[in-house]
Order: structure tokens, then C-alpha cells, then sequence
């Protein structure tokens, strides 16, 4: 039996923002170390080192001006342009070597999306935990994110594939994935996130529907804070995913944050980690090849878990929910699933329904008679 390829290796950890930024890449080694604990290393996934990305392939995403600046940065040559560039922030801070940190991201998805136009591993879905940085604009780093591995692994593709789907899950919309493919009829991007009135980009509302030949192929979902499960679901089912499936994607690329978990420091959704994989399962439903991607989540005793059973949901296989003692002690990391109950009061769970509804109802007013969906 093929295995579907994971992509992975300890010199992911070198793309380190620093010991106060909340994204750490330790979180791609405690999901590796957490899937191996299941033994799925040995049995239903294999396991290869990721290369680095060529630079002209980059280049058709983002502009050789950026590419050069943060070439020179990366090598420790500070200019006094770098922060028109997003480098140099709080959020995007310059760290050794994040050339070659960034080239390595960006081939790990380069290197899924081929294992997928190779129907490598069973050619269904393939793995790269450390891309989704869909912040990532042409020429600017924002939001923790420098290359745009999604929009790069997407326009590789496009070599083969007519039509490619971009489903981001993360709580943060998904702007420079988007932006990136907002005049184009052959990318189709849906982002699910919490709305840009409360949240970083401050973008995604469902009126940004594409612009020329692109409109009415970008589908936004915006939830108000204290979303919960049933709510996120309810409207991704009723709204975006029967867009999804009318356009008919040959492939998806779908980015799995999962920073709109309730424990999750830098969002305000509510959402479980069972809650949330029911969207991926529903991705998988559509029967088309996926290649798998991270993204955000900075509360380290969920990311690790709900990538794995995002993982294990994707290939098939199911995990006990207990998690290996030896880990799990480790981690403190006991069961995959939650089973603390997720408490919003009243008024914001009417205020986050509220919210969902509008969105649904924009997205069908805006998108629905396109693609000869009944409202
Ligand atoms: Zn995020």
C-alpha cells in the first residue's frame, strides 16, 4: 500500500521568529513527535525531508525586489528600507539565516504539491505542517508570514490542473492567498475566519468577491468572536461549501490554522478541536486530492493534537483517543479531543449566530446565482 507522503524535518525549527514570538516552530516537532507516538511513521505515512525552493520559482509569486531584500537581511546586511518590506516589526522581525528558513517552508509545499501531480503516496493527499503563511503578500512580510508557500504551491499546480482550490481554515483570513489570486477564474480561494473587525488582517468580508476575471471566484466567511462549533459549521455548510462543490476543484490546498480553537491566545473563537475537524472531513468528502497544509495555532498543548487528527482524518486512519503515556506526560497533552466543556454566555453566543447569519446570507446574495446554487 502507498503511503501518503508527510514532509518534515527538524531543520523546519530553524524558521524561529525569536523566544517571545508566539510562533513556535517546536510545535512542527511536537506534531511530528505525536503522530510517530501513534507509530504512523512505521505503518501509514512516510516520512521525507523537504528541499529547498528554487528562487525563480518564488519569483512568480512574489517581486525580485523583495526576494533581494530578504536576501540581504537574511545574512545579517541591515538596510534602512528593509521595514517597507513588513521586516523589522514586532510581528515580522528579522532572524539569521530566514532565506533559507523561508525557501524551506515554501519547498516543503512545493514538494506536497508535487507528490500530488506525481500521484506519489497514493497521489490523495500530501503533507507540509510548516506552510499555510497566507499572510504572506507580493512584496511585503506580514503576520508572521514571509514567502507565500500556498500561493507558490498553487501556482505549481496550475501546471497541471485546471481548476485549484484554496480552503483556509485558519482564524485569520486568509488576504494574501486571495489577493494574490483575486483577478483569477482558476484559483477558487474560501476563507473561514473571524471577521476583520475584531481580528488581524482586518480583511475578508464577504463582499470581497474577486475582481475581473476573478469575480466571483474569492469566498469569504466572517464569524463574530465566541463562535462555537455548531455555529462555524452550520454556516461553512450551508454557505461556502456548496460553493466549493459547484466550482469543482481538481485539487484543494487547504490550509488547516487552527488558531479559531477556544483555547487559542490570539483569536477569539470557540471552537473544539472535534468541531473543527469536521470541516477537513468535509473537505476530504469532496473526493478530490488535498495537499495539506499548516498554519496558525500558538497554544502548544492543541496545535499538536489537532494536527494530528486533522492527519489521521485525511489519510484515513483512526487514532484511539487516548494519547500514548509516554507523551502524553511529557506534553501534557492526555486525549486528542477536548473534553472541557467550552462555556460562552448568552448574549456573545447570540451576537457570534448573529454574525454567521449575515455572512451566510452575503455570501448567497453575493456568490450563489453563479454558480446556480438555490439560496
Ligand atoms: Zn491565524
Amino acid at each position: 500500500m502507498p503511503r501518503p507522503l508527510f514532509f518534515y524535518s527538524d531543520a523546519l525549527m530553524a524558521y524561529d521568529m525569536g523566544p517571545q514570538h508566539p510562533l513556535k516552530p517546536i510545535r512542527l516537532r511536537m506534531t511530528y513527535e505525536l503522530l510517530e507516538s501513534y507509530n504512523l511513521f512505521d505503518t501509514a505515512l512516510e516520512l521525507v525531508e523537504p528541499s529547498l525552493a528554487d528562487p525563480e520559482e518564488v519569483a512568480q509569486i512574489h517581486s525580485r525586489n523583495y526576494l533581494e531584500a530578504l536576501h540581504r537581511l537574511s545574512s545579517g546586511d541591515y538596510f534602512p528600507g528593509a521595514y517597507r518590506y513588513g521586516f523589522g516589526t514586532g510581528d515580522n522581525p528579522i532572524f539569521p539565516d530566514m532565506y533559507e528558513a523561508s525557501l524551506r517552508y515554501t519547498g516543503a509545499s512545493l514538494n506536497a504539491a508535487q507528490a500530488i501531480l506525481d500521484g506519489a503516496g497514493g497521489g490523495m493527499v500530501a503533507f507540509n505542517l510548516s506552510g499555510g503563511l497566507h499572510h504572506a503578500h507580493y512584496d511585503r512580510a506580514a503576520g508572521f508570514c514571509i514567502l507565500n508557500d500556498a500561493a507558490v504551491a498553487i501556482r505549481r499546480l496550475r501546471t497541471r490542473f485546471a481548476r485549484v482550490a484554496y480552503v483556509d481554515i485558519d482564524v485569520h483570513h486568509g488576504d494574501g492567498v486571495q489577493e494574490l489570486f483575486y483577478d483569477d477564474p482558476a484559483v477558487l480561494t474560501v476563507s473561514l475566519h473571524e471577521s476583520g473587525d475584531t481580528l488581524f488582517p482586518g480583511t475578508g468580508y464577504p463582499e470581497e468577491i474577486g475582481e475581473g476575471a476573478g469575480e466571483g471566484y474569492s469566498v469569504n466567511l466572517p464569524y463574530g468572536a465566541f463562535t462555537t462549533d455548531d455555529v462555524w459549521l452550520q454556516a461553512w455548510r450551508e454557505a461556502a461549501l456548496p460553493i466549493l462543490r459547484a466550482f469543482d476543484p481538481e485539487v484543494i490546498v487547504l490550509q488547516m490554522g487552527t488558531d479559531a480553537h477556544f483555547l487559542d491566545p490570539l483569536a477569539h473563537l470557540c471552537l473544539t478541536a472535534q468541531g473543527w475537524l469536521q470541516a477537513i472531513r468535509d473537505v476530504r468528502a469532496l473526493g478530490k486530492p488535498i495537499v495539506a497544509i499548516g498554519g496558525g495555532g500558538y497554544n502548544l498543548t492543541t496545535v499538536p493534537r489537532m494536527w494530528t487528527l486533522a492527519v489521521a482524518a485525511l489519510i484515513g486512519v483512526e487514532l484511539p483517543d487516548v494519547v500514548p503515556d509516554r507523551y502524553a506526560y511529557r506534553n501534557r497533552i492526555p486525549t486528542l479531543t477536548d473534553h472541557q466543556e467550552v462555556h460562552v454566555d448568552a448574549r456573545e453566543a447570540g451576537h457570534a449566530r448573529r454574525v454567521a447569519q449575515q455572512s451566510v446570507q452575503q455570501l448567497k446574495q453575493f456568490l450563489f446565482a453563479r454558480y446556480n446554487l438555490k439560496s
